[in-house]
């Protein structure tokens, strides 16, 4: 289907050194939007799944149009002090230092099942967060999904207690 074309590599961004892989021609294309939707929809099939978590906030396009289709809920997990409702808080390692993010206490019934989607899995560190986060209320992870894994990267290795899914692998 190639939907390699519609990603975009933007050298030095945001930093010198870093190759970023930009989405938004694809997610400019209607043709590859519904293509990349259908990949991640099939890998779901039959999962009965109840949320879709999506990371902040490239994570949010697809992940509001996976639980849409799925008739799930869409549940945000964002950086701090985003969410207005009382929060649970995860931190990880970013290259240099931490970040955190947060997602609402009353996002996740116990016992739901739940996907994590974002756009790109990297070194794994922020979807890692967002299943601590899915934990902590008692969802059940059915599969971590992403547009693109960086494969290089090594984030299965962090998630490697989940399915992962990316349609795209570099
Ligand atoms: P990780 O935590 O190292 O796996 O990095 C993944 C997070 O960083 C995701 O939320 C992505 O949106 C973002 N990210 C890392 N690399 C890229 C990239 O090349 N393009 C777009 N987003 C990226």
């Amino acid at each position: 289907m190639g939907l390699e074309q519609y990603i975009r590599d933007i050298q030095d961004y945001p930093k010198p050194g870093i190759v970023f892989k930009d989405i938004t021609p694809l997610l400019a294309n209607p043709q590859a939007m519904q293509d990349c939707l259908k990949l991640l929809l099939n890998s779901l099939k039959d999962k009965n799944i109840d949320v879709v978590v999506g990371a902040e906030s490239r994570g949010f396009f697809f992940a509001t149009l996976l639980a849409y289709e799925l008739k799930a809920g869409f549940v945000p997990v964002r950086k701090p002090n985003k969410l207005p409702f009382t929060t649970f808080s995860a931190e990880y390692e970013l290259e240099y230092g931490t970040d955190t993010l947060e997602i609402h206490t009353d996002a996740i019934t116990p016992g739901d099942r739940v996907v994590v989607h974002d756009d790109v899995l990297a070194t794994g560190g922020t979807a890692a967060a967002v299943c601590k986060l899915v934990e902590k209320l008692g969802g059940e992870i059915v599969q971590c999904n992403f547009l693109m894994e960086l494969s290089f990267l090594n984030g299965r290795k962090k998630l490697s207690k989940y399915d992962v899914f990316a349609p795209l692998i570099y």
